[in-house]
Formats: structure tokens, C-alpha cells, sequence
């Protein structure tokens, strides 16, 4: 069984604009999955018809083998949903915001307290657990919609850009907080338009624009399909000028440093034969630039042309 399973999922809003063209979406359970896409692609939307605050136009769309047509209410009880904006009560404490929660999906008093505690401690919330929410940082308001999307334990959580607008620290905080929950056998789906976030965290992808499903694969597969990539390559000893190499077109940075393109194609070893001709050491070497960053403006500008 799939954790969620797309078919020729459409929304057309009122006024016309499709914001979602026909998606097909798989998604296994147990998976670490990113929808990666920029603003306006559709993402919301996507996520807003799963957890039913947006009415799709058509298509299908199940969530653990429930349709959400005929078996809404049981499917929607498999999803943590953790919403783009925030939609906290900020006159309630966080502990209550918890708690309430608990009681929408009929947990148990005792059981609502002990979970409640569980995720405002591992989610760094502890001493903010009786201050009014009004009070909270926008990162800790962040990682409480996290708490209170998991207090009735589902199986597949899903975030909409978790970490937009959160600082790099808590961000790490929150990705090992997420790969914790993953590998304990929670499906997590994402969307971000941080590449390093779906790079990291996640093994498969799929990207998004303008309301279509552009490219759907493993995380490593669709790495793998750059063309080329541009390293910085820093040397043992100062050069002067640029090296002249036969199948690499090196640029100097500075004394220390030169910049490479590789092709995809071409062997590194190669490079390395060129650079020891030359009398160049190599001392270190590492990518430039972020490649999935790289690999999505090739795909959308390939869409983009007539
Ligand atoms: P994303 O989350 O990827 O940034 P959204 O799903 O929020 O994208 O929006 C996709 C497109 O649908 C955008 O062009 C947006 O303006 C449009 N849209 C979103 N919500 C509405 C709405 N309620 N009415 C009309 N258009 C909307
Ligand atoms: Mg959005």
C-alpha cells in the first residue's frame, strides 16, 4: 500500500486559474519525500486538497488506501499537517494548544499530557510550555504547529516549507528532529524551495511548476542527470595565470584557487592527469555550486522554451 497515491489530481480556483494541471504522485510508505518547486507552483495547493481545506476539480487522491472522496475522515486521521502560515491559537499555552488537539482526535486525558510533554521536549519547547503562544519566537511557533501536526501519532507527516524564515540553527535542529521521526518509520513529505533542505533530507523528489510534475525520481537518479558540475579546486603552491588544459577550461580565482567545470561524461582522474602535468597540487576540491539548485533551473528552463 502507498502512503499517497496522485491520480490526474486538477484544481481549478474560482476565476479560472489552474494552479494544478493533472498530478500524478506516488509516494511509498516510509519514505522521505520532497516536493521542490518555486512559488506559485502549485505546492499549497497540493497539500491543501490532502488534508481537505482545498476542494480538488478533479483527479483522485488516496491516503494510506483511503480515497478521500468516499473515506475522508479515516484518511485524513493517517496525516500530520503542518501548514505553510501560522494558524496557532496565540492566546492558548502550547502545552494547551496540545492538548486541545489530543481532544479533536479523542485521545485520552493522560495520554494527551504525557504526549503533549514528549514533543514540547524534543522539540526544544519545554520552558515555552506555559507562556501564551502570542509570546513565541516564529521559529518556536514553527516547531509547536510540528508538535501538535504529530500529537495523534500519523503516519505520514506533512510539512509545507517548515523551515522558511527559520534561522540555520533551528533548522538543523528541525531536519534531525524530522530524519529522527523518518527512520523510526514515519512517511515525511516536505516542500521547500531550499534545495540544500530537499537535498539533504530527502531520497526522493519530485519537482514541481506551474501546477505539473516535471521530473519524479530518487534524489541520487536525478543528481545524477546534471550535465556538468563546477568545482573549487585549492592548490598546495600559488600560480600566476591559468593553466592551459587540453579538455578543461580552468578559471583562476586567485593565486590559491581555480574554478573547473567537469561534464558529466568527463573522468576526474582526467583532471587530476592534466593538473599533475602542469606541476599543479592539488590540496583540496569540492563543488561549487548546489547541483539539485543547478539541476532545477535546467529543467525549467528545458519547460520553458517553445
Ligand atoms: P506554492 O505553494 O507552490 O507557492 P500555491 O499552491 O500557493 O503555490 O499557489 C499556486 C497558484 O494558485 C498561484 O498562482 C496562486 O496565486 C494560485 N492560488 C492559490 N490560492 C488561490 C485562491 N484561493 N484563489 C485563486 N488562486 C489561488
Ligand atoms: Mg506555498
Amino acid at each position: 500500500m502507498l502512503a499517497i497515491e496522485l491520480t490526474n489530481l486538477q484544481k481549478t480556483y474560482a476565476g479560472g486559474f489552474a494552479a494544478l494541471k493533472g498530478i500524478d504522485l506516488k509516494v511509498a510508505q516510509g519514505d522521505f519525500f520532497a516536493l521542490l518547486g518555486p512559488n506559485g507552483a502549485g505546492k499549497s495547493t497540493l497539500i491543501g486538497i490532502l488534508s481537505s481545506l482545498v476542494l480538488k476539480t478533479g483527479g483522485t487522491c488516496t491516503i494510506m488506501g483511503l480515497d478521500i472522496d468516499r473515506d475522508g475522515a479515516r484518511a485524513k486521521s493517517h496525516l500530520g499537517i503542518v501548514p505553510q502560515e501560522f494558524n496557532l491559537n496565540i492566546f492558548e499555552t502550547p502545552r494547551q494548544i496540545l492538548i486541545h488537539q489530543a481532544g479533536y482526535y479523542g485521545l485520552p486525558a493522560k495520554i494527551a499530557a504525557v504526549r503533549a510533554d514528549k514533543y514540547l521536549a524534543e522539540l526544544g519547547l519545554t520552558d515555552k510550555a506555559h507562556v501564551q503562544t502570542r509570546m513565541l519566537s516564529g521559529g518556536m511557533k514553527r516547531r509547536l504547529m510540528i508538535a501538535r501536526a504529530l500529537i495523534h501519532q500519523p503516519a505520514i507527516l506533512i510539512l509545507d516549507e517548515p523551515t522558511a524564515g527559520v534561522d540555520i540553527e533551528l533548522r538543523k535542529l528541525i531536519w534531525n528532529f524530522l530524519t529522527e521521526l523518518n527512520r523510526q518509520g514515519t512517511t515525511i513529505i516536505l516542500t521547500t524551495h531550499y534545495l540544500e533542505e530537499a537535498e539533504n533530507l530527502c531520497r526522493h523528489i519530485a519537482i514541481i511548476d506551474r501546477g505539473l510534475i516535471i521530473a519524479h525520481t530518487q534524489m541520487k537518479t536525478l543528481l545524477n542527470r546534471l550535465g556538468q558540475q563546477t568545482y573549487i579546486v585549492d592548490l598546495s603552491k600559488p600560480i600566476k595565470k591559468s593553466p592551459q588544459l587540453k579538455h578543461f577550461a580552468p578559471t583562476l580565482v586567485d593565486a590559491h584557487t581555480l574554478e573547473i567545470a567537469v561534464k558529466r561524461h568527463q573522468p576526474m582522474n582526467a583532471l587530476f592527469a592534466e593538473l599533475t602535468a602542469k606541476r599543479i597540487a592539488v590540496a583540496n576540491i569540492r563543488e561549487k555550486t548546489n547541483r539539485l539548485e543547478q539541476l532545477f533551473l535546467e529543467l525549467t528552463t528545458k519547460e520553458a522554451a517553445p
